[in-house]
């Protein structure tokens, strides 16, 4: 089963982590493996060790793209998403695990750094093996097409509008 959680809405990073919670209760494997996703410490990183070796979270990607005070060129991003993906093509075809999450994938191809077509026909040749969860805004239409389960994120209020900052355990 192909799930996306898409949208502007909050949601999508944590409604994954709720599966992985989940699976994990039922003796499943998950691993969650990150795009963008860098040196940042989030919540998750610290509570996913607890549910170890069951759970296991990769970070792939080096923050930022482009906002909030990013120094890296574009090919460096690039670089990072594309070993990032093959990470994800190796959880998937390796067998080892029962649900592969590939968290902020659709804004890694949304921001082209990685080959969007490429993960299309991986996606496409995907017919048994491990359920696949992608997370991020601007999922694209055909992984949309592709998906069993496809949940986009509505927002309707976010702190964020109220100049309200991130909070530690909230939003990361
Ligand atoms: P979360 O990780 O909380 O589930 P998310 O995965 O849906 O959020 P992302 O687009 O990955 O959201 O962005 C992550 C960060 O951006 C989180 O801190 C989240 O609270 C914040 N965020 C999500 N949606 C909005 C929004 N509509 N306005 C402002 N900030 C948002
Ligand atoms: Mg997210």
């Amino acid at each position: 089963m192909i799930s996306v959680f898409t949208g502007n809405g909050k949601g999508k990073t944590t409604a994954a982590l709720g599966q992985a919670l989940r699976a994990v209760g039922e003796k499943k494997k998950v691993i969650m493996i990150q795009f963008i996703k860098g040196p940042f410490k989030s919540g998750e990183d610290e509570s996913s060790k607890r549910l170890s070796p069951d759970f296991s979270l990769v970070k792939g990607g080096i923050g930022f793209v482009g906002i909030l005070g990013d120094q890296h060129k574009i090919e460096e991003h690039q670089k990072a998403a594309e070993k990032t993906w093959q990470m994800c093509k190796d959880a998937i075809s390796g067998g080892e695990h029962d649900i592969v999450i590939m968290d902020e994938i659709n804004n890694a191809m949304d921001l082209k750094l990685i080959k969007k077509d490429e993960v299309k026909d991986f996606l496409k040749k995907h017919k048994k093996g491990a359920d696949l969860i992608l997370t991020g805004r601007n999922a694209p239409k055909w992984l949309i097409d592709t998906a069993d389960l496809v949940t986009e994120m509505k927002d309707v209020k976010h702190p964020f509008n109220k100049n309200i900052k991130a909070k530690r355990g909230i939003e990361f």
